[in-house]
């Protein structure tokens, strides 16, 4: 007759939270219950755990057995209480001294014979370990690695249950090591490169510009002139990850399970490209218990929407609030949840239902039809805009001359001379990019000599600008001076801005 207690984590949002495993082990009529606010799969631990522990050779004497999991008010899910349900049995039946287990973290689901399986979160459960000061995590062999990313506490990682208990008692031949924060492994070469797309000088500088203030990016053409190809090449550009924003998208794409344990920690930055088709929820998550949506998947990096009108009008509002406050808040009655969604947009569409508008030898669509597809997508959300391009379709020349374009590395180096740039300028301002410039923000860093002013004016009153538009040439004007590394903007930067705003005023009242 006796009592186990041992220490676990569960996973509420992306954030690792302690539970406690306690097991009392009692006279009466054998039973085994289970008990603590219990999703239907950790309910079904009883049935694993049961047969690990039989086929670890672990006899357990019959006796009336009950496992509570705290605190109460928290869901418990998943599988990773198996192992600590196991181990606080064995505590509760003095197999283990229960100050064998002290300071440890368990978790891991077990198979019915006993093997340890990998579980989903492990970054989270690790860094949540850490910052209770426990001094170390107990995990299947499968999850070590991506543990011991985390930095922040020793993880152990064991193939099976029995040389979990053999590790404890301390009848392993030799200690384990904490596993190797793998971090230190060569990142694989990355494949795709900005130097394959051939010809289209005017599309690569505009993505350039876009990359450089993380401003919201539409490429408009045909089918096949190269914008998915493109836009799957922007993570290429893009300054590396900071180890700080590796943690933070690892443990999402953990908790998620997309996290490719043998790779380690996510070092590309994520290119994400949800289906027209995708469900609010699916996109910036949620459930009962919510989980993350692909919007804090692309979370430092890439959210690509391509076929821009086909998504429904509330897919795209749904994704409004979330572009503007980088995050993700949803509201339970047991909590609130913050998923991370810092991303740069790009959207991509053709330009007319059948795609090759204003190709006459092609496109049949009307004007008036045109204009119906292009109205489908909601102006707030085209606000989120600050570029966008037309594509051409490529002609032969371009596709058949030797010259290969630029490397990504090559352009990367500039897109973060302009990163470095606005971080020091707005170090005090609460931002990072020029795209994130408030309207005072911007008659602060946004100032126009005479000539600069001229030229406005002029295009304000000859285009018929709204005073957003407006204010969205300022902000891609300053990007320009940004990446040429000039103090102020000037007209040539002015010019070039504007000439990012062509497209859009197709699409009626955009300007
Ligand atoms: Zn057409």
């Amino acid at each position: 007759m006796g009592f186990g207690k041992v220490i676990s984590s569960a996973i509420t949002g992306i954030d690792g939270r302690r539970v406690v495993v306690e097991a009392d082990y009692g006279d009466g009529l054998p039973s085994f219950d289970m008990v603590g606010f219990l999703s239907s799969e950790v309910r079904e631990a009883r049935e694993r755990v049961r047969s690990a522990l039989k086929n670890t050779g672990i006899e357990i004497p019959p006796g009336r057995l009950t496992v509570n999991l705290s605190p109460a008010d928290l869901r418990k899910q998943g599988n990773a209480f198996d192992l600590p349900i196991a181990v606080s049995i064995l505590v509760a039946c003095g197999i283990l001294p229960e100050a064998f287990t002290d300071g440890y973290t368990f978790v891991g689901e077990l198979s019915l014979d006993g093997r340890l399986r990998g579980i989903e979160g492990m970054l989270s459960h690790a860094i949540s370990a850490g910052e209770q000061g426990m001094r170390g995590c107990i995990v299947p062999a499968e999850n070590a690695a991506e543990g011991a990313m985390a930095e922040t506490v020793d993880i152990f990682g064991f193939e099976t249950l029995r040389d979990v208990i053999d590790f404890l008692l301390g009848n392993m031949e030799k200690d384990p090591e904490p596993v190797p924060d793998p971090a230190a492994r060569p990142v694989r070469e990355e494949d795709l490169d900005f130097s394959e797309i051939l010809g289209q000088e005017s599309l690569k500088r505009a993505v350039e510009v876009a990359s450089a203030g993380m401003h919201g990016l539409l490429l408009v053409g045909p089918p096949g002139a190269g914008k998915s190809m493109t836009a799957k090449r922007i993570p290429t550009i893009l300054p590396p990850l900071t180890r700080e924003e590796q943690l933070e998208t690892s443990r999402i794409h953990s908790v998620a399970g997309i996290l490719d344990r043998s790779r380690g920690m996510v070092t590309m930055r994520p290119f994400r490209s949800p289906h027209h088709t995708i469900s609010v929820q699916a996109l910036v998550g949620g459930g009962l218990y919510p989980r993350p949506g692909e919007m804090s998947l692309a979370h430092n990096g890439v959210l690509f929407l391509d076929e821009l009108p086909e998504f429904t009008r509330m897919t795209l509002d749904s994704m409004r609030q979330p572009l503007e406050d980088k995050k993700i808040l949803i509201s339970r009655v047991h909590g609130t949840y913050v998923f991370p969604a810092r991303v740069m947009l790009v959207c991509a569409m053709n330009p007319c239902k059948c795609g090759y508008y204003p190709d006459r030898n092609k496109c049949r669509c009307s004007e008036r039809e045109v204009r119906t597809y292009l109205g489908r997508i909601s102006r707030p959300f085209l606000d989120r805009i600050d570029i966008s391009v037309e594509l051409p379709r490529v002609s032969l020349s371009e596709i058949s001359s030797e010259r290969r374009g630029e490397s990504s590395k090559e352009i990367r180096r500039r897109v973060l001379k302009a990163w470095e740039v606005q971080k020091e300028r707005y170090r005090d301002d609460g931002i990072v990019f020029n795209s994130q410039l408030s309207g005072s923000q911007i008659r602060k860093y946004c100032v126009l000599g005479q000539e600069e002013k001229d030229l406005m004016k002029n295009v304000f009153d000859r285009l018929d600008l709204s005073a957003r538009a407006y204010d969205r040439i300022l902000k891609v004007a300053r990007t320009i001076a940004d990446l040429s590394g000039e103090e102020r903007i000037k007209a040539v930067h002015l010019r070039e801005a504007v000439s990012y705003r062509g497209t859009d005023r197709k699409i009626s009242g955009f300007m």
